[in-house]
């Protein structure tokens, strides 16, 4: 039991208890301290909270985190660094433990945090790396930059056109750059070797642990392929999947594709079912729509702009998917009934998305699917409307929305919209006005992992660094803590297809709880992002424990008792 708490249920209306009762890994009773530690038998294990606030597991509706743990293995990080120099020497920093030929990787750069403020390009990395292909993943996962010596074996020259949905940079004379956009990037990103299955097992282990560390207790993880699924099946096996994990399956971009994916969605259980007691689902197929704010390719109305008042004539982005096919690939989901989450971030692609999902729920109507709207950046009036209804009436049309955004890549995202659009960036109080539902998320590894950030950035929605002023969004679409907890609670545990389980503090549901170092409803929300978790329990376990070193726990968790009665 948990006792002498301030625990703050999430329930349908915000309770807030002081002790709580687990048996078998679910929580049996909860209330007063006094009631509670009358249920107390000589085998309980007693957590005094000493007057600390606990929450449920914190929940992420859209984390990468089986490529974001390889990448954080394996790749070179480049997150961190503040000018073009300090990329460079991280390169050749990397390059030196490498044998000629080998590909090097790295992840993480955003131009809005560089003090050139432009993209990093082969001619900067080119001197360093004489002998190996590269290729520096922007830190939205939408572009990035190759050396010489990739764009070389990627047959891509001054004489190279553009791919449907791509764009190669071109210098002055027409000469790529080293930037590839979109679909472009695959020529590059085709050749290099996917992480073996024992980087991949060893990404998602390490990323649990992360999780762990921040009071998250649940991911839907969004584009995977096989082998991924085949790593998750494995350590749920081991016994070592101590997250609750949903994912989605990328469904490429054709209805080839999309037939394929549906096949290996076929051969697993659908959601509600899981593997594990709620431990592994199979959620769904994952379309993108359209491109990226940071790249200027996502689809919107009106020309983007660049940094800030300029604008970048001519360019309105563009689909990603051609708007006819997804819709017949949606048509093809939607009819077997598995549900789907469409990557749109641009006014024109959220339009095309939530209009789809309203024609094929009027051809077809099925409750409960769910089919989200990922990212939702700038959704028009339309769209707003339409997302109401769809919720009311299907129980479809979810945004799965990153309030971190307007932090991390917020500067360049501020560049990029302009001072008007950047208002209605991320709207969450007009969703709220409106009735609407959002799971939040990290979209990890494009920004950092840990939903305290989120919450924080839910409330305040400040820049990183200030560029354009720290507000460039406003803040009339804040919300608060409330309602930013709601969102990395029950309302993402609805997208995980968990919400009967986890997500909330109440009788019958996993013990899935973070105890943190301060009550995030009564401090100045300036803290928020500041929160510590001490102590984070999964399905009743205690998986981290912020007073007793990490190995410790691990060798001895076999032996702990688990929290009983
Ligand atoms: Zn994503």
């Amino acid at each position: 039991m948990l006792i002498h708490g301030r625990i703050l249920t999430v329930d349908p209306s915000d309770s807030i208890v002081e002790a709580l009762a687990v048996r078998d890994g679910k929580i049996i009773a909860r209330g007063l301290d006094r009631d509670i530690l009358r249920l107390a038998g000589p085998a309980t294990r007693r957590i005094d909270l000493h007057g600390r606030t606990a929450t449920p597991g914190l929940i992420d509706s859209h984390a990468h985190i089986a490529d974001g743990g390889v990448e954080d293995l394996y790749h070179v990080q480049l997150s961190d660094v503040s000018t073009v120099a300090e990329a460079v020497a991280r390169v050749r920093a990397g390059i030196a433990k490498l044998k000629p030929g080998e590909w090097l990787q790295g992840n993480g750069w955003d131009e809005g945090k560089l003090a050139e403020r432009r993209y990093l390009l082969a001619s900067d990395v080119d001197a360093v790396s004489p002998d190996n292909p590269v290729w520096l993943m922007h830190t939205s996962g939408h572009y990035g930059v190759a050396n010489s010596v990739a764009l070389r074996l990627a047959k891509i020259d001054a004489g190279t056109a553009n791919p449907t949905a791509g764009t190669i940079d071109r210098d002055a004379h027409g000469a790529p750059t080293g930037v590839l956009k979109e679909s472009a990037k695959n020529a590059v990103v085709d050749l290099i070797p996917p992480p073996t299955a024992e980087q991949q097992r060893a990404g998602i282990l390490k990323i649990i642990d992360d999780l762990h560390r921040e009071g998250m207790t649940a991911v839907k993880d969004p584009a995977i392929s096989q082998p991924v699924w085949d790593a998750y099946v494995e350590l749920l096996n081991e016994g070592k999947l101590t997250e609750h994990v949903c994912v989605l399956w990328y469904a490429g971009s054709t209805l080839d594709s999309a037939r394929e994916t549906l096949k290996a969605i076929s051969a697993q259980p659908k959601p509600p079912r899981s593997l594990g007691n709620g431990r592994l689902l199979s959620c769904g197929a994952k379309i993108f729509m359209d491109g990226s704010g940071g790249a200027r390719t996502a689809w919107v109305y009106q020309d983007w702009n660049k940094n800030s008042v300029e604008k970048d004539a001519g360019n309105t982005g563009y689909p990603s998917t051609d708007p006819e096919v997804y819709r017949q690939m949606v048509r093809l989901f939607h009819q077997a009934g598995v549900h789907v989450g469409t990557h749109a971030i641009g006014d024109r692609a959220i339009d095309w998305v939530v209009d789809t999902y309203a024609q094929l729920l009027a051809e077809m109507p099925t409750k409960g699917l769910r089919h989200s709207i990922i990212h939702a950046n700038i959704p028009s009036d339309h769209a707003i409307r339409t997302i109401a209804i769809l919720q009311a009436k299907y129980d479809a049309a979810y945004p799965e929305v990153q309030a971190p955004f307007t932090w991390w890549i917020g500067d360049t995202y501020a560049a990029n919209f302009g001072p008007e659009r950047s208002q209605r960036l991320v709207p969450l109080y007009t969703f709220l006005k409106n009735g609407i539902q959002w799971g939040g998320g990290s979209d990890y590894s494009v920004t950092p992992l840990a939903a305290r950030y989120g919450l924080w950035a839910s409330v305040e929605r400040e820049t990183l660094k200030g560029t354009y002023g720290a507000h460039p969004f406003g803040t009339a679409e804040a919300v608060d803590i409330h309602t930013a907890l709601r969102s990395y609670t029950i309302w993402a545990a609805h997208q995980l297809f968990l919400e009967k389980q986890i997500g909330s503090l109440e009788v019958g549901k996993d013990a899935d709880i973070a105890v943190w170092d301060r009550n995030m409803f009564s401090i100045p929300s300036q803290q928020l992002k500041d929160l510590k978790c001490e102590l984070t329990l999964v399905h009743g376990e205690v998986v981290y424990d912020a007073t007793t070193p990490r190995t410790a726990l691990r060798l001895g968790r076999r032996h702990r008792p688990q929290v009983l009665l």
